[in-house]
């Protein structure tokens, strides 16, 4: 692959905007292309070349990057809809197609599949890291690709993010990313849980902060992500929950996980069940808040009973 590569950059949204604005800085030729006519007025404005049409941004195009919202979206580009040609169709034979959208392992799959038929090079390499990493040029891409085609887009991976993961072959970017939201997901819940617990004990959070983050309960979601404000001051706890990585975002990432775990037979309760469970907090007013806010929809129905702190002491062993 030709070391000046011409990026069509299609899925000019939240991520893909600011991620196409850091090619662009770093001197990659970029055709932007959004089916929303505001999505390319931005972009524009930020200095990002567009062009008329998903067709014409692929014309000279040596990598087509796609950052869409789902895996239908990136299938109907690829094969074409109504008629028109698909993405496949209107490229050069041997371009790179490398698409960065958070979809289903299986489509991801398919993707490479039709991509390679169609004569063309594939690479999935989802992110994690969200807008704020996307502007700075930090995110985390998980690769899933040949060596050959993921040492081909390494260095223009590197100009958007700070980590660059080759995790297997197709698909295995995908499958990296949900398992990890899966961890994720459920270990926020479970942080969130033990944090109501401990308020009905009568336990302050910093002492349940100080004990669980230098023991066994350690993890992520309680030492960068803490669900309650105070111990961790750069939380969204201590913003009013905003995000961070978005209650809705989380949802959608845990049901990739659902389909992921239902179709190779994996015998698992506890992702089905955070799946399910961040499906409600989305849908009952979390989506835009971050997934930590959770903790306000187990805390609130969990009741208003407590122990005061001083009570607990006593309780705990002490003659009365
Ligand atoms: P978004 O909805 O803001 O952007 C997606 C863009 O794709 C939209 O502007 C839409 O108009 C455009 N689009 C859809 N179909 C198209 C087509 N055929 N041709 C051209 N443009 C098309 O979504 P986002 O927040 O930027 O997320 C993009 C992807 O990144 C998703 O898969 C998401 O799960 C993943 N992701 C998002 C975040 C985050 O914090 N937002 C973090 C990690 C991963």
């Amino acid at each position: 692959m030709p070391e000046n590569h011409t990026v069509a950059f299609l899925g000019l949204g939240h991520m893909g905007g600011p991620m196409a604005v850091n090619l662009v800085k770093a001197g990659y030729a970029v055709a932007g292309f959004d089916v929303v006519p505001a999505a390319l007025e931005v972009a524009r404005a930020h200095g990002v070349p567009v062009a008329a049409s998903a067709v014409d941004s692929v014309s000279g195009a040596d990598v087509v990057l796609t950052m869409f919202p789902s895996g239908r979206h990136v299938l109907d580009a690829y094969q074409g809809t109504g008629g028109g040609p698909g993405l496949l169709a209107a490229a050069a034979p041997g371009t790179m197609f490398l698409d960065c959208s958070t979809i289903n392992v299986d489509e991801a799959r398919e993707a490479a599949r039709l991509a390679i038929e169609a004569g063309h090079r594939s690479v999935d390499a989802p992110v994690s890291g969200g807008v704020v990493g996307a502007e700075a040029g930090t995110l985390t891409f998980m690769v899933g690709g040949d060596a050959q085609d993921f040492e081909a887009v390494r260095p223009l991976l590197e100009v958007m993010g700070k980590r660059v993961v080759h995790c297997g072959t197709h698909g295995a970017g995908q499958s990296a990313k949900v398992c990890n939201n899966l961890i994720l997901g459920a270990s926020m819940i479970a942080v969130s849980e033990a944090f109501v617990l401990g308020e009905k004990l009568g336990l302050s959070h910093q002492a349940l902060f100080d004990v669980a983050s230098a023991a066994s309960g350690q993890c992520w979601a309680l030492t960068t992500n803490c669900p309650v404000p105070g111990p961790v001051p750069t939380s969204p706890a201590n913003r009013d929950y905003q995000p961070g990585f978005a209650g809705a975002l989380m949802a959608k990432d845990l049901k990739l996980a659902v389909n992921a775990l239902q179709s190779t037979g994996v015998a698992a309760r506890v992702g089905p069940l955070a799946a399910e469970i961040y499906d409600t907090f989305a849908a009952e007013g979390g989506a835009g808040r971050d997934f930590s806010a959770i903790i306000t929809d187990i805390r609130n129905k969990s009741g208003q009973d407590k122990q005061e702190p001083h009570q607990a002491a006593q309780d705990d062993g002490s003659p009365e």
